[in-house]
């Protein structure tokens, strides 16, 4: 397998990308519209074919580069099937594992940051590989307070389908703000201040209830475009507009020419 973790600066996300070596096929894990280029030349560099892009939940704090990387690429676009979004190709659930040429991920409904958070996890039979999305953070955790979140649902969804999985799971979730990169299922059950050391229930959400965070800076525009797979809406403020402007790449990064979708 191929794998890199790769980090959008401005809303701390990790998008990941895991590749099948022998078909050439991926799967960009939580890609972000500010990185769209950036990421369409690891493809190229990597020698890869984009075949998903796959959401964790519907993200409030960036645009997804969904819907353009399926243009530039031709690409499938997955989502979580309960967020029933036309512009998707393909609906997500726990259960039915997805594929990615010889690579299977495993859905695992988490939610409580949303309604709708689904975590990932990789098994190649040696190596448990979890893609906590925001549900599980290093040493914290998604914030439950706006969107659909609700701290007794997030609380049930690290003990049950998380806390369950073998301590030496590694862990890599959709975002860091202190460029910590990797934690373990053990590590989280030791030292996370929210979950850890065997908190309940009521304490972790009197905690997640006094956290007191602000509002996010680009939840009115990101959450409807999400919901469109990443389109722009309207709405986005001049400084944010930037990626959304992108129209063109570099003819060696397009694997399908716009205009060419069938
Ligand atoms: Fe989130």
């Amino acid at each position: 397998m191929i794998f890199r973790q790769l980090f959008e600066p401005d809303s701390s996300t990790y998008t990941y990308l895991l590749a099948d070596e022998t078909s050439g096929q991926c799967v960009l894990i939580d890609p972000v519209l500010d990185t769209l280029e950036r990421d369409l030349r690891v493809l190229h560099d990597l020698g890869l074919t984009l075949s998903y892009t796959l959401e964790t939940h519907m993200h409030a704090d960036h645009l997804s580069a969904g819907k353009k990387l399926r243009e530039f690429t031709g690409c499938k676009i997955a989502v979580p099937a309960l967020d029933n979004l036309a512009c998707a190709d393909i609906g997500i659930e726990e259960g039915t594992p997805f594929n990615i040429g010889t690579l299977t991920l495993h859905p695992l409904f988490t939610p409580g940051h949303t309604s709708t958070h689904h975590a990932y996890l990789f098994d190649n039979g040696m190596q448990k590989v979890l893609f906590s999305g925001d549900a599980l953070l290093i040493e914290a955790c998604g914030r439950t307070d706006f969107q659909s979140g609700d701290a007794q649902t997030l609380y049930r969804s690290i003990q049950d389908k998380f806390f369950s999985l073998p301590d030496e799971t590694l862990v890599y979730p959709a975002h860091d703000y202190e460029g910590r990169q990797i934690t373990t299922i053990r590590q989280e059950k030791n030292r996370n201040p929210r979950l850890g050391k065997g908190k309940t229930e009521a304490e972790f959400v009197a905690i997640m209830n006094s956290l007191n965070l602000p509002y996010p800076r680009k939840i009115d525009f990101a959450v409807p475009g999400n919901q469109l797979c990443g389109q722009c809406p309207d709405n986005v403020p001049e400084q944010y507009r930037g990626p959304c402007d992108i129209i063109q790449m570099p003819d060696f990064l397009i694997s399908k020419p716009l205009g060419d979708q069938g």
